[in-house]
């Protein structure tokens, strides 16, 4: 049989919020003009909202509470021990889920969901996750995993894994739902087979062409994992499908362009749709969250319909912010930390 997805209940949001180190060049050690010093600090859970209210007043500081929040001295793996890795075992339980960072260029989204070597990321360790669980399982039952790449540029829907992809078109399928078409699907054994199509795959973004920064802010980087179950034993023969959507965000800069995260969605050359799109539909996860059903405006742009399953019925969806503490990014962090209030 194929599991009915369990009794409707809404979407589960989690928002953490990331702050990077200061770099080496924002110390500005030999270039005292450009020194940079600390707009940003990661206060203790437990400090009374009395507390809080006092220091406000009296520093002008703002404060803002969330989910979980992790200063620049948190590797990825105590972001994802406290909030991606119970996530992880839904998506291998049949569970669909969503992993995002969301933050302007340069505030360490791509460090956060790719990360290096002597402290990987959120893709990496969620990827060798899944086939540590597999693996304990694999004699009792059988999976199937498999994977795709897609970048989203100006609104057009390219295939990472695919030598050179043109573009591709979404369609409705009516026993799968939303559907790229012609989308190339790998099937995967291991996590480092992934890690190896995601490093394939990232040569051929827009944002590794010669200017980097220009595009780099505006692409969208889809890695989705599939994992397909079958449990059988003498009482039953069932079959469960997991997605996992990991996200690596074009920059939010270009959201808060327009200010207004629940304005109306406008066509324009320094827009990017898909990124406000997503934005509006999270500020509706989190509304629909604290006060029950609201309508979450998937339609609006590719992002988020490739995305919608994983933003919706029974999935989970994680979204990190991530912000810089520098003072030269005040007006960035602010901003990103405003929408990510917003959201939960
Ligand atoms: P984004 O993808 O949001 O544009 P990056 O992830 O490329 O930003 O991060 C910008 C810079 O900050 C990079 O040089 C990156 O190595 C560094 N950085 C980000 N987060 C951290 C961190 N937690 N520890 C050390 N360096 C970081
Ligand atoms: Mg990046």
């Amino acid at each position: 049989s194929i599991r009915a997805p369990a009794a409707k209940k809404a979407t589960t949001l989690t928002v953490a919020v990331k702050c990077r180190p200061l770099a080496e060049k924002e110390r500005g050690r030999n270039i005292v003009r450009f020194s940079d010093s600390h707009a940003v600090r990661v206060l203790d859970p437990d400090l009374s909202k009395d507390y809080l209210d006092r220091v406000q007043h009296r520093t002008k500081e703002k404060s803002y509470c969330f989910d979980h929040a992790f200063g620049p001295d948190s590797a990825n793996s105590e972001v994802y021990k406290t909030c991606i890795s119970s996530v992880i075992s839904g998506v291998v339980q049949g569970l669909n889920a969503t992993v995002f960072a969301y933050g302007s260029t340069g505030s360490g989204k791509t460090y956060t969901m790719v990360g290096k070597s002597d402290d990987p990321g959120l893709m990496v360790l969620s990827l060798h996750t899944i086939f540590d669980l597999i693996k304990s399982d694999k004699d009792t039952d059988e999976f199937d995993v498999t994977c795709s790449y897609l970048e989203v540029y100006n609104e057009v829907i390219y295939d990472l894994l695919e030598k050179s992809s043109g573009h591709l078109e979404l369609r409705e399928d009516p026993e799968q739902g939303i559907v790229v078409a012609g989308l190339k699907c790998i099937k995967v054994h291991s996590a480092d087979k992934i890690l190896e199509l995601l490093n394939l795959g990232n040569s051929r973004r827009k944002t590794e062409s010669t200017e980097a920064n220009a595009t780099s802010s505006r692409s969208h980087a889809v890695l989705e994992i599939t994992v397909k179950r079958r449990q059988r034993n003498k009482y039953r023969d069932q079959i469960m499908k997991g997605k996992l959507a990991l996200v690596d965000l074009a920059g939010s800069e270009r959201a808060s362009e327009t200010n207004n995260v629940g304005q109306k969605l406008r066509d324009g050359a320094n827009i990017n749709r898909s990124l406000l799109a997503l934005a509006n539909c999270i500020n509706a996860l989190g509304k629909q969250q604290k006060k029950g059903l609201a309508y979450v405006p998937y339609r609006n742009s590719k992002l988020t319909r490739i995305l919608k399953d994983g933003l919706s019925g029974n999935s989970r969806t994680v979204m990190v912010a991530t912000i810089s503490p520098a003072e030269s990014q005040y007006h960035h962090t602010i901003n990103t930390l405003k929408y990510a209030d917003r959201a939960k």
